[in-house]
């Protein structure tokens, strides 16, 4: 089972951390391992990485895939 991850946040997200709007984005297919956090094997996903504090999430696909 995959985990479920927050849908995509858009252009200017606001990091969880120090609450600055704006980060990178960056398609991680499922051999790349997260450098956040452990997702276990491989899922589909958008890496955000905040512009300014280099905090790393995950975030779904946009569109998000049909289940
Ligand atoms: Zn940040």
């Amino acid at each position: 089972m995959a985990d479920e991850l927050p849908p995509f946040s858009g252009e200017y997200p606001t990091c969880p951390k120090c609450s600055n709007k704006g980060a990178r984005t960056e398609y991680k297919s499922p051999a790349e391992p997260s450098s956040g956090r452990m997702l276990g094997p491989g899922i589909e996903r958008l890496e955000r990485r905040c512009s300014r504090c280099d905090f790393t999430w995950d975030e779904a696909l946009n569109p998000p895939k049909e289940k």
